[in-house]
């Protein structure tokens, strides 16, 4: 970051701004949405710019920008389209210690013009260095058109409330306040009514959080997916941005993580890896204590919650415990990777039914209907498997499985180093004793990558 973005207070400030043309009249009109006194050095000012000057009320002088003008100068705009009065302006600028830009050239400018999100005092900034333009206005456009048209009015009827919603204590009261303020109330309100409204809205909304019952916590058990931060529902990220407290398993990855709030407090309680793992009744005990203290806990989960992630057991000791909580789904490995290889899960003609197994079980190794798994065309993803494909093989070719039924083990579906196997039941425990398959795997059990899609993810993360 060569360029620090900062915001300049430029009330009661002078910007002088050195040119004629139509570069000139666009800097003018950015700077006059700002309350800076500005100065126009224009010897010979186009029509338009000159008329704009003056509906503006931009001081114009038609003559060269000199030495004394710039005692009191913040900022600099050299725009002549002139390279060298536009150097003779830079070295009178840097001489007296203003802030300097040269229209269309980075090296000799001190600062750029960012391309601007103006919902004042909502303003979003964007450059790129000089590096890609292009880039900054697809990004323009495409914020232009997320942020709602009223969010500046929103937030400048906010701004005047602040004061008074510090009636509501510090932290998750007044967060709550703000939020359902911003997101919800706020955009109603002015639909319906228009902004005058806002103010009575506020107050409405301050005396209804105000009557609230302190320290109702609620913990959310959240899916987060396969690990691909772009695989969460909308549901699952807006959770995890309001979270007091995170309490996470191993398998989710940090990219996921950091989607939460920098002050949230984070409880890794990882039972995969290598990591300490943490009894269930330890991660019970903190749902618990934490929500009791008020706070909004995700209990956060690779894939989704529902599927090998002792959910019951937690859920129902929540509701023992009296505490509000809900159950938001996530992908889970199945259908990551089921996608990971182009293939479909069911198929008319083929199975009509799938199957989600565990390979683990309380006591160890799992038993299944072999019977029914051993039929050809039968489909089944093989959770926590990675350890038991010896038994898995051994189990299906006892009870009449063709050995060349395919196997496909995908690793870290989903993530930057996933990795594809297509293997055959025949060789399934060779093959995956001699490939150190790294992180979580699932096991694919009658289905092959389909051919398109058999070598692109492994190139993919080969390259990655
Ligand atoms: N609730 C999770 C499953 C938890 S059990 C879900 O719905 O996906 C843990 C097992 O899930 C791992 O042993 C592995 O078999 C599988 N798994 C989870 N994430 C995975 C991923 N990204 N790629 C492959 N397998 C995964």
């Amino acid at each position: 970051m060569q360029h620090f973005p900062i915001y300049l207070n430029l009330a009661n400030r002078h910007v002088l701004l050195a040119g004629s043309g139509e570069v000139a009249l666009a800097k003018l009109r950015l700077l006059a949405r700002t309350p800076a006194r500005v100065t126009l050095f224009a010897p010979e000012p186009e029509a338009a710019l000159a008329a704009f000057a003056t509906d503006v009320g931009a001081k114009l002088l038609p003559r060269a920008l000199q030495a004394q003008d710039l005692q009191d100068a913040a900022l600099v705009y050299a725009a002549t389209a002139d390279a060298q009065e536009d150097a003779r302006i830079a070295g009178l600028a840097r001489a007296a210690g203003a802030l300097l830009n040269i229209v269309d050239n980075l090296d000799g400018s001190d600062f750029i013009t960012p391309a601007i999100v103006d919902r004042a005092p909502v303003t979003v900034a964007i450059g790129t260095e000089g590096a890609a333009p292009v880039l900054a206005r697809a990004i323009k456009t495409d914020l232009e058109n997320r942020l709602p048209e009223g969010l500046g009015t929103l937030a400048r009827a906010g701004k005047l409330f602040r004061h008074a919603a510090e009636a509501l204590p510090y932290g998750r009261p007044r967060r709550d306040f703000w939020a359902e303020y911003y997101f919800r109330t706020g955009p109603q309100v002015l639909d319906a009514a228009g902004s005058e409204l806002l103010d009575h809205a506020l107050e409405a909304l301050l005396q209804a959080h105000l009557a609230r019952e302190p320290g109702a916590g609620r913990v959310d058990l959240v899916g987060a997916g396969p690990g691909a931060a772009d695989l969460m529902t909308l549901r699952a990220r807006k959770l995890l941005d309001q979270a007091d407290v995170v309490i996470h398993d191993g398998l989710v990855p940090q990219g996921i993580l950091e989607l939460a709030r920098r002050e949230a407090e984070f409880i890794p309680v990882g039972k995969q890896g290598f990591g300490p793992s943490t009894p269930q009744d330890e991660i019970i005990r903190l749902m618990i204590t934490h929500a009791q203290a008020g706070a909004r806990v995700v209990r956060l989960k690779g894939g989704d919650p529902a599927i090998f992630g002792r959910l019951d057991e937690e859920t129902e000791a929540l509701s023992a415990a009296g505490i509000d909580w809900a159950v938001t789904p996530g992908i889970t490995a199945a259908s990551a990777a089921a996608a990971s290889i182009g293939a479909s899960l069911t198929r008319r003609g083929r199975n009509q039914a799938l199957h989600l197994l565990t390979a683990q079980d309380v006591d160890g190794l799992a038993e299944q209907d072999w019977k029914t798994l051993a039929l050809p065309d039968s489909v089944a993803a093989v959770y926590m498997g990675k350890r038991a494909a010896r038994f898995l093989q051994g189990r299906l070719l006892m009870h009449g499985a063709d050995p060349a039924t395919p196997v496909t083990v995908v690793a870290n579906a989903s993530r930057p180093d996933q990795r594809i196997l297509p293997l055959t039941l025949e060789s399934l425990a060779v093959d995956m004793a001699e490939t150190a398959v790294e992180g979580p795997a699932i096991l694919l059990l009658g289905l092959a990558p389909a051919a398109a899609c058999a070598e692109l993810p492994q190139l993919l993360a080969e390259l990655g």
